[in-house]
């Protein structure tokens, strides 16, 4: 096995997220149901319903050091509106036996350690790591299990040629008889290949210093990672090392980072005035309908992409299959059928739509 990485290994979304290991899509589990039909919405929901499970036991099995923790996700209600949202997917996780708890607004307070939610649906099954180390740690085990990795290395062409792929770097070539690109958000176009242009969310992230408890041990005491029921969403989280890291949908900048200062204040007063360690973005690959696709490509070629947010889990079970489908020249057990093509209309339109209603609701909420 060979990965060819344009840049270095966590260059793209796996370095960059937020961390969140969640079991399931963005969309509620009936949303996926009824798009895809009801057999096989319900095999994807089960499906990544087991995801964190199988990201949790490759960490174990290679002694990944990425900061797991298996505290569960909380999603934390904005608003009134919010809280009705999260009563819906409540239904809909316990309908299907998950172990998710509706915490209404003093338990929210407890765990977060902020008066500002209204509830929160805590979800058990859910949980968080750090994305870049465990990128890192998954590019290592593959390494010692004999892959062999090339970065720095884009491809920039693929063809089909003789019962082969063949790849082109600007330094060379490769011969391969299966082909899994695995690009995302992060794709750089390659001639041969015609992945889709994808609308992107530009999301960003800010950390503090690391801080200690007397500043910061009420919050989240339990580790649970969180995001909000905003639909320009916040997401929120606490590392190994005590800091706050608070993200919002942006591409940085001074807007979204005015904002975001201001938001760490309006959760937690006392961090008003709080130092910032790193400040960064990343780019979030979507689908219109929130569903990740497997594209054919040709003869023992898949592409798999459009986890809308949702890639740690989803995106680890979803390389597996498709390189499991290639190996074994049996797409049965993929998590959703492969397709010939797809496209989504205005792809760049709508990433400056997203990134200008970021912009706007985040210019507006001066006060938040
Ligand atoms: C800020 C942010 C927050 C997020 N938060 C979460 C979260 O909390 N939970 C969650 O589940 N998901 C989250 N996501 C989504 C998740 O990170 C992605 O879905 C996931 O990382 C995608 O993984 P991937 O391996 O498919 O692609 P990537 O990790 O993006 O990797 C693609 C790689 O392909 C390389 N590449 C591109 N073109 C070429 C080429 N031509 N040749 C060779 N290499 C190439 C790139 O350099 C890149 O390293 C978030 C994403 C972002 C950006």
């Amino acid at each position: 096995m060979v990965l060819l990485e344009a840049a270095q290994v966590g260059h793209g979304g796996s370095g960059r997220n937020v961390g969140l290991v969640n079991a399931g899509l963005w969309l509620p589990p009936d949303a996926v149901g009824a798009r895809l039909g009801e057999g096989p919405g319900e095999a994807l929901n089960a499906t990544l319903a087991a995801a964190p499970d199988r990201v949790f036991d490759l960490i174990a099995r290679h002694e990944i050091a990425c900061e797991p923790q298996r505290a569960g996700t909380l999603h934390l209600a904005h608003a009134p509106t919010g809280l009705r949202d999260l009563r819906r997917r409540a239904e809909q996780a316990r309908a299907r036996g998950a172990p998710v708890t509706l915490l209404g607004a003093d338990e929210a307070a407890r765990r977060t350690g902020s008066a500002r939610f209204h509830g929160a649906l805590h979800d058990a099954r859910a949980g968080t790591i750090q994305p870049l180390s465990y990128a890192r740690g998954l590019a290592r085990a593959a390494a010692g299990a004999g892959a062999r990795i090339f970065e720095d290395s884009a491809v920039v062409a693929a063809e089909y040629h003789g019962g082969q792929w063949v790849l082109r770097t600007d330094g060379g070539k490769l011969r391969a008889r299966r082909l899994l690109i695995a690009t995302n958000a992060y794709h750089r176009p390659a001639e041969g290949t015609r992945l889709p242009d994808l609308p992107l969310v530009n999301f960003f992230q800010i950390a503090t210093e690391p801080l200690g408890d007397n500043i910061g041990g009420d919050i989240l005491p339990g580790g649970e990672g969180c995001w909000d029921t905003g639909t320009v969403m916040t997401s929120l989280r606490r590392d190994a090392g005590g800091r706050v890291i608070l993200g919002g949908m942006g591409a940085g900048g001074q807007i979204h980072e005015g904002w975001a200062r201001r938001k760490l204040a309006h959760l937690f007063p006392r961090l008003a005035d709080a130092p910032l360690a790193h400040v960064w973005s990343g780019r979030i690959a979507m689908t219109g309908d929130h569903l990740p696709r497997i594209l054919r490509l040709g003869p023992g070629g898949l592409a798999v992409f459009g986890y809308s947010g949702r890639g740690i889990a989803p995106g680890t079970v979803f390389g597996e299959a498709a390189a499991r489908a290639l190996l074994a020249g049996d797409e049965t057990a993929l998590p959703v059928p492969a397709v010939e093509s797809h496209t989504e209309a205005m792809a760049a339109l709508r990433t400056l739509g997203f990134e200008m209603a970021a912009r706007m609701v985040h210019l507006v909420s001066a006060r938040l």
